[in-house]
């Protein structure tokens, strides 16, 4: 059976290898002149810059990838385990450094705020469970249905258990008395592009995963993983086109036949499998009004501002993954939610030369600042970067006059690059009850057309984009043979 793969995302690359593995005829193809997507790498002067990701969760579902292929993720890529995991730092100049031994958190948060300890203990477990609970429900294959979810629960209370009915700030504050840890607990909404005081407190169970599962760093830069997803499919047989611009899907009695392209070819296909952003799918591709209009009824997840800068020198008290909180929290996602940038927003500092001395000139830094805005807001960079710099001067990091060189990223760049609409980074936002339901499905609606990637379920960020391939390779294994 021919499969094509429209789009070489890392949910594209990914699926391809499964596919290829299970014994499918694969043919990816990609508009842009190179693979990856949102992983996206800048090399220049000696500095290295992720363009996307910086942080590595859940790597085993990776290297189940790379299991299927004969391989696995240590022959192909070195990892770091980060420690600590992330220094988090408030604008009253406290600062925490999530220690990566879990055993070792509750003490480290004693000494931050006093009663901190047990109240992570109490959370902890908390979390664990909603990781336990996701993973074997949300995580565990398609949301076609309510049924499809419902033959996945053990008992009608893992429903109630999942906490989908208050948000994670009131989670966060359940837990915890201290606002700062509050502020610490209610950021991880923004990994899936969402506000904590909008999205589900079921995405508490993001700290246990990285408490349980580390944060990792790529040595050599996040480029490789890529390079070695590219790698092993070619070695199975994906054939791989890249600057092959996919114009429409097409579809006979509703029924997928395979895709024209837009400079007038064709290529006929049993499956295709989109990685493209499911607004782009369903606007342009094969276009869909209902499926449209339930995109449009979720809204999108937030886009960022990037700015990557080449830094001359070392800076005393940087740590490789670095948050610069804002004064108030609440404020900075209602500017969001309006559509705004914050006035005070977040700034979260990459600086992954402290780990790899690859990514930057001897004695110099590759500092990768980035900052959460709304989809499709018009920036301007040179302000914008500006405004950047100064609230990292203004909290005691001042690296203005040693940088080299800047480059940016603003929505309308992850728009261009990677044919994400508005700029959108995780597709549709997760804010609301109805979120996870709300996201398209991994089946389309026509025989033989599926959804991969990270705005299509179960979300975005590496291991969700690698779990939804996995999703996709049982669906064309189950009905496609
Ligand atoms: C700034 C930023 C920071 C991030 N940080 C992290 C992080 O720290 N950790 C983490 O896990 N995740 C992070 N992510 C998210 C992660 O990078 C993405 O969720 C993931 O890479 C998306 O993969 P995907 O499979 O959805 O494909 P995408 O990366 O969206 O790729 C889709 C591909 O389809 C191609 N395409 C589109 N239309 C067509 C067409 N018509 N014809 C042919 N090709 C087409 C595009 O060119 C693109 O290459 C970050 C993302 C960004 C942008």
């Amino acid at each position: 059976m021919k499969v094509i793969v429209v789009g070489a995302g890392i949910g594209g690359l990914v699926s391809a290898i499964r596919l290829a593995a299970a014994g499918q005829q694969v043919e990816v193809l990609e508009r842009n002149p190179m693979v990856g997507g949102k992983l996206a790498t800048l090399e220049e002067g000696g500095y290295s810059f992720s363009l996307g990701p910086t942080l590595l969760t859940l790597p085993h579902v990776f290297d189940e990838v790379f299991g299927l292929a004969g391989t696995t993720l240590a022959d192909q890529v070195e990892l770091v385990r980060l420690d600590p995991q992330f220094r988090y730092r408030w604008p009253n100049g406290s600062t925490f450094d999530m220690p990566d031994d879990r055993d070792a958190v509750p003490a480290a948060l004693e000494g931050f705020s006093p009663g901190a300890g047990d109240e992570w203990q109490g959370f902890a477990a908390h979390a664990a469970k909603l990781w336990d609970l996701s993973e074997r429900t949300f995580l565990a294959g398609p949301m076609n249905s309510p049924l499809a979810l419902l033959s996945r629960v053990r008992s009608p209370l893992d429903l109630a258990r999942i906490d989908g009915n208050r948000t994670l700030a009131k989670s966060a504050a359940a837990h915890f008395d201290d606002p700062r840890l509050q502020q610490m607990v209610g950021r991880y909404a923004t990994y899936s592009g969402s506000s904590p005081f909008k999205t589900p407190a079921t995405l508490a169970c993001i700290p246990h995963v990285e408490q349980a599962y580390g944060c990792w760093h790529v040595m050599g830069g996040f480029g490789r993983l890529r390079d070695a997803l590219e790698r092993v499919a070619i070695a199975a047989g994906v054939v791989i086109r890249v600057g092959v611009d996919v114009g429409r899907i097409a579809v006979d009695r509703r029924r997928v036949t395979g895709v024209e392209l837009a400079d007038g070819g064709s290529e006929p296909a049993d499956v295709v499998v989109a990685n493209v952003d499911a607004a782009h799918l369903y606007t342009d591709l094969l276009p869909h009004p209902k499926q449209a209009k339930r995109l449009d009824r979720a809204g999108r997840s937030t886009s960022a501002f990037v700015v990557c800068a080449a830094v001359r020198g070392r800076t005393d008290g940087i740590a490789h993954h670095n948050v610069f909180f804002s004064l108030h929290d609440r404020q900075e996602f209602q500017y969001l939610e309006a559509g705004q940038m914050a006035i005070d927003p977040t700034v979260y500092a990459c600086v992954s030369s402290v780990t790899d001395p690859s990514q930057a000139p001897r004695d110099c830094e590759n500092w990768y600042l980035l900052v959460n805005t709304p989809a499709a807001v018009g920036l301007d960079r040179k302000l914008t970067t500006a405004a950047v710099l100064n609230r990292l001067a203004e909290r005691g990091f001042d690296i203005r006059s040693r940088i080299d060189y800047t480059r940016t990223l603003v929505p309308a760049d992850f728009e261009a690059r990677y044919r994400a609409v508005g700029g959108a980074i995780y597709g549709t936002s997760s804010n609301g009850k109805g979120a996870a339901f709300a996201r398209p499905d991994n089946a389309g609606p026509v025989e033989g057309l599926y959804l991969v990637g990270g705005s299509a379920h179960p979300g975005g960020g590496l291991p969700m984009v690698a779990i939804s391939a996995r999703i996709v390779a049982d669906l064309v294994a189950e009905r496609h043979g």
